[in-house]
């Protein structure tokens, strides 16, 4: 046999192993739905007859906007940006969310398994590098049986898992082979603020342990020779005011865990949402002082890679996602928001 007849042959073997592993893993996240216990909420909702829990999801996955986005983190978005699907609702509810809209009021539309696959198929279409899903937690069953049936008719994007954080080391164990790339989000470094700000009294342990999983899966990041991420975690955090967000605590526990292998991604881009306008505590985006101190600790505790959204090229319309608007993100339009946390 050729070469090249063997690297097929080999290629569609791989490919069929991956196809039977995420139809596994697919019967097991959907023996969790119902009663749910998809994410630490641990609710035991009967999603699938019509009970609804902590996050507000219903039996059917729902999107409220699905596009390729070029304002990720680089070797995400290369040249034809990440494709983002924004799912609607979430395990948390933050009253600080910049995706309030989709996240805490629920818009978007619910959609089909098949309808889904198409949509990941139509992304894979458009040219994108990756798919990217946002907030899938309390989808997950559905999120990946629509992955499998993509798969079946020719999908091959990695899969980014862009998550709030806060999961369940459990159900995280199912996605094991199945997600590329991971994009947690790290938000308090202590859990006294997730309580305040999320309704959740563990977020500081949990978001620990979801890192951790996530990078024994997954491990560093790998990038292929054009940069683009093919396998690996990134660690998001958004400084919040008034030192919420415990940002020397986030970037110690980032070190401790990955001890360094693992790049952040430094948002300073916070603004207050309406709700978050009622609270004098988040009311206001960050100081000059408050983003310097924190590159401080950056220095201090010596992480060694990552990028940085500075908040002096953060405007409203620039950060905040208007799902009505034609272009949900505008600042797609013109790249270069992100700098190298080192430049
Ligand atoms: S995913 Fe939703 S319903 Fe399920 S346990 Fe979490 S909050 Fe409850």
């Amino acid at each position: 046999m050729k070469i090249g007849k063997i690297q097929k042959s080999l290629n569609r073997s791989r490919c069929s192993s991956k196809n039977s592993l995420i139809l596994d893993r697919t019967d097991a996240l959907y023996a969790l739905v119902d009663p749910c216990c998809l994410c630490p909420h641990l609710c035991g909702a009967r999603r699938l007859h019509g009970q609804k829990g902590a996050c507000q999801a219903g039996p059917q996955p729902k999107v409220a906007a699905a596009l390729p986005h070029l304002g990720e983190e680089p070797p995400l978005c290369g040249q034809r940006g990440s494709g983002t699907v924004f799912f609607s609702n979430c395990s948390l509810r933050c009253l600080h969310c910049q995706n309030y809209e989709i996240s805490l009021l629920g818009q978007g539309r619910a959609l089909t398994i098949d309808q889904l696959a198409e949509l990941y198929l139509s992304i894979q279409s458009k040219g994108c590098h990756n798919l990217n899903l946002v907030s899938a937690t309390h989808y997950l069953p559905f999120v990946i049986d629509a992955l499998h049936r993509a798969r079946l008719k020719g999908f091959q994007l990695p899969v980014v898992y862009n998550s709030s954080g806060y999961e369940r080391t459990a159900v995280l164990t199912l996605l094991e082979g199945v997600i590329d790339i991971y994009l947690p989000d790290a938000k308090y470094g202590h859990s006294q603020q997730g309580k305040n700000l999320s309704s959740v009294s563990n977020y500081s342990e949990v978001n620990r342990q979801t890192i951790r999983e996530m990078y024994r899966q997954v491990g560093s990041l790998v990038v292929d020779t054009q940069h683009l991420a093919t396998k690996g975690l990134i660690v998001r955090h958004l400084v919040l005011p008034n030192g919420l967000a415990g940002s020397r605590q986030v970037l110690r526990m980032m070190m401790e865990e990955t001890a360094g292998q693992t790049p952040i991604s430094l948002m300073g881009q916070y603004f207050p949402t309406p709700l978050a306008k009622e609270n004098p505590l988040i009311n206001r985006r960050i100081t000059n002082e408050e983003w310097c101190q924190v590159l401080k600790w950056v220095d201090i505790f010596d992480i060694p890679q990552g990028w940085i959204q500075r908040p002096e090229r953060a405007n409203k319309s620039h950060y905040i996602p208007d799902f009505s608007s034609e272009y949900v993100f505008p600042f797609m339009i013109g790249k270069g928001s992100q700098q190298c946390l080192k430049d």
